[in-house]
C-alpha cells in the first residue's frame, strides 16, 4: 500500500484519522469536506503549473507506477520543468506539483496550495516530499510553497506570477525531516491495530483542518453536550472536556463558561419558555423608519480573480433581493437582480442597486457588515456612484440586533443569532418560510456554488437555475419582513 503526501498529513493531524480512512471509511462526514474548496485547490493548481514556463505534465493514473515510470523518463529526458512529477521510496508515494529539474540529480519543489498564506501542516507536507526525493538519491536545492497572493488587483489579462507568492521553506521542511523516518514506522505500527485505537479528542480534531470523524469519535458522548454550545471557542470545549464537564447538566452544575453561554444550557435543560424584552426590542424598531427596504446579497469568491479590479477570493456580488414598503401599512413589493455569467457582475448590480434604493431611506440587512462590506468595495471600484453606495451603506441597519443582544431568545436558536437558527424558531411550521421547500438551492453555500457553475452552463440550463438563485434570494427578505413583523406582533 502507497502512502500518498494528503495520507501522510492526516496523521500528522492525528494517525486515528488514517486508520479510520482505511478501516471505517463509511463513518466519514462529508459535510466538512467542501466540492467548491477542492475544485478551486485544483484549479489553481494547474494555473500555477504555468508559473516557470513550459512544462510537461505528468498524467494522472490510477496505477502510480506508471506515474513513477512516466516521471523517470522524463527526469532521463532532462525535462527541465515537470508537474505532477512522481515518486516513491518504499511505500511512502508523492507526486511533486511542479518540479524543477536542475539536472545531475538536483531538484528544487514547488507545493502549490490555493491558500493565501503558509500553515504549518504545510511544512509537513514539504519535509515529507523532501523525504522521499532524497531517499531516492536527489537533491532538494530549494523547497517552496506557492500560495495564492491576495493583494493582487487584476488589471487586464490575468499575470499568474503576481497572482501567486513563492514562500522559501527550505529550512522549516529541513528541521521536520528527521521527524518523517519515525513518523512513518509510528503509522505503519499504528495501522497495525484492529481494534479502534485509543485517541483523547482535542485541538488536533479541528486543526489543521476539521475532521470529518468527529461525530464518530464522540459518538459516546451525552448528547447535548460541550460541543453543542453555539460560537464557544473550541480550547475552551477542550478544556471542559478534560475537566469532565460534558453534558448539559455538568455544565449547568459547574458553570465552567460565561454566563452569555450558559443562556443556551438553561434554556435547554429547563425547557424554558421563549424570553422577550419588549423594551429592547421596541428601542430596535424605533431606529427604522419608512419606506423601509429589506436587502440581500449573494456573492461568489473565485480564487483568481476573473474581473478587474477584483482580487483573489473577493466577495462579488451577483445578485440582490430587495422587499420593501413605502409607507406604514402599505404594500410589500418586490424588486431584485441577478447577473450573467460571464461579465463583471457588479457594475449592472450597483448601477441597478442605486435606482431601486433612493439616498436617505433606512435598509434593513441581516448581519449588516456584509452587504456593508460588499458596498463599500463597489463604491471604491466605480467612484462615479459611490455618493449613493455610501448613503445606503450608511443607512442600513441590522436586523439580527434583537437576538444578537438576546432581547429576543427562545431554546429552538440554540444559542444563535444566525437567521438559520432564528427564522426555524420564530416560524417552526410555515412551509413557505422553509428553505427545504426550495429545489435547486437552498443556502449561500448552494448560492455561490451555482453561480459559479453557470458560467459553464448552455443557456436553457442557465435559465434554469437562474430561477432557482432568484427564488432562493427572495426567501431571503421576505424571511427578513416577517421576522420584522413578529418583532412588532411580539411589542404590540
Ligand atoms: S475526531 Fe479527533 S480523535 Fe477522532 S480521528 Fe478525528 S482528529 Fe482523531
Amino acid at each position: 500500500m502507497y502512502l500518498s503526501k494528503s495520507r501522510y498529513c492526516a496523521a500528522v493531524q492525528c494517525p486515528k484519522i488514517l486508520w479510520l480512512k482505511t478501516n471505517k471509511p463509511e463513518e466519514f462526514d462529508d459535510s466538512v469536506m467542501n466540492e467548491a474548496v477542492l475544485k478551486t485547490g485544483s484549479e489553481v493548481g494547474d494555473l500555477a503549473m504555468g508559473l516557470f514556463g513550459d512544462f510537461v505534465e505528468v498524467p494522472f493514473s490510477r496505477n502510480l507506477q506508471e506515474m513513477i515510470d512516466e516521471t523517470d523518463r522524463l527526469m532521463q529526458e532532462a525535462v527541465p520543468i515537470i508537474a505532477e512529477a512522481s515518486f516513491s521510496y518504499n511505500g511512502a508515494f508523492c507526486s511533486v506539483d511542479i518540479l524543477k529539474n536542475l539536472g545531475d540529480n538536483n531538484v528544487e519543489l514547488y507545493e502549490v496550495k490555493s491558500a493565501t498564506s503558509v500553515h504549518e501542516i504545510y511544512y509537513h507536507d514539504v519535509a515529507y516530499q523532501c523525504y522521499v526525493l532524497s531517499k531516492l538519491g536527489y537533491t532538494v536545492t530549494r523547497a517552496c510553497v506557492v500560495h495564492i497572493n491576495n493583494e493582487y488587483e487584476r488589471h487586464g489579462e490575468l499575470d499568474i506570477q503576481q497572482l501567486f507568492t513563492i514562500v522559501d521553506v527550505t529550512s522549516e521542511a529541513d528541521v521536520l525531516y528527521s521527524d518523517v523516518e519515525d513518523r512513518l514506522a509510528m503509522i505503519e505500527n499504528y495501522m497495525k491495530q484492529t481494534d479502534d485505537p485509543d485517541q483523547e479528542i482535542g485541538l488536533q480534531c479541528f486543526d489543521p483542518y476539521e475532521c470529518g470523524f468527529f461525530g464518530y469519535c464522540t459518538r459516546e458522548l451525552p448528547k447535548p453536550n460541550i460541543f453543542d454550545i453555539a460560537s464557544l471557542r473550541k480550547k475552551k470545549k477542550i478544556e471542559c472536556l478534560c475537566r469532565g464537564i460534558v453534558s448539559f447538566e455538568d455544565i449547568l452544575d459547574h458553570k465552567p463558561i460565561d454566563s452569555k453561554y450558559l443562556k443556551q444550557v438553561e434554556f435547554e435543560i429547563k425547557d424554558l419558555p421563549a424570553e422577550i424584552h419588549k423594551d429592547g426590542i421596541q428601542r430596535f424598531l424605533d431606529t427604522l423608519s419608512y419606506p423601509l427596504y429589506f436587502l440581500d446579497f449573494e456573492t461568489f469568491m473565485p480564487a483568481v480573480p476573473l474581473y478587474d479590479n477584483s482580487h483573489p477570493y473577493e466577495q462579488i456580488t451577483f445578485q440582490y433581493s430587495l422587499h420593501f414598503i413605502e409607507e406604514e401599512g402599505g404594500e410589500l413589493k418586490h424588486k431584485e437582480y441577478l447577473a450573467y455569467p460571464g461579465e463583471d457582475p457588479r457594475r449592472g448590480l450597483a448601477e441597478q442597486l442605486c435606482r431601486d434604493i433612493p439616498m436617505n431611506v433606512c435598509t434593513i440587512a441581516y448581519n449588516r457588515g456584509f452587504e456593508r462590506g460588499r458596498i463599500k468595495g463597489m463604491a471604491r471600484v466605480y467612484p462615479d456612484l459611490a455618493d449613493h453606495l455610501m448613503n445606503i451603506h450608511d443607512n442600513i441597519v441590522d436586523l439580527m440586533l434583537p437576538f444578537q443582544s438576546k432581547d429576543y431568545y427562545c431554546k429552538a436558536m440554540r444559542g444563535s443569532y444566525s437567521i438559520k437558527y432564528v427564522l426555524p424558531a420564530l416560524f417552526p411550521d410555515d412551509p413557505a418560510l422553509d428553505y427545504h421547500n426550495l429545489e435547486g438551492v437552498q443556502n449561500g453555500g448552494e448560492a455561490m456554488d451555482t453561480f459559479a457553475r453557470m458560467a459553464k452552463m448552455e443557456l436553457d440550463e442557465i435559465e434554469e437555475w437562474r430561477e432557482h438563485l432568484l427564488k432562493y434570494c427572495e426567501l431571503d427578505t421576505f424571511a427578513m419582513v416577517k421576522i420584522w413583523e413578529k418583532l412588532i406582533e411580539v411589542c404590540g
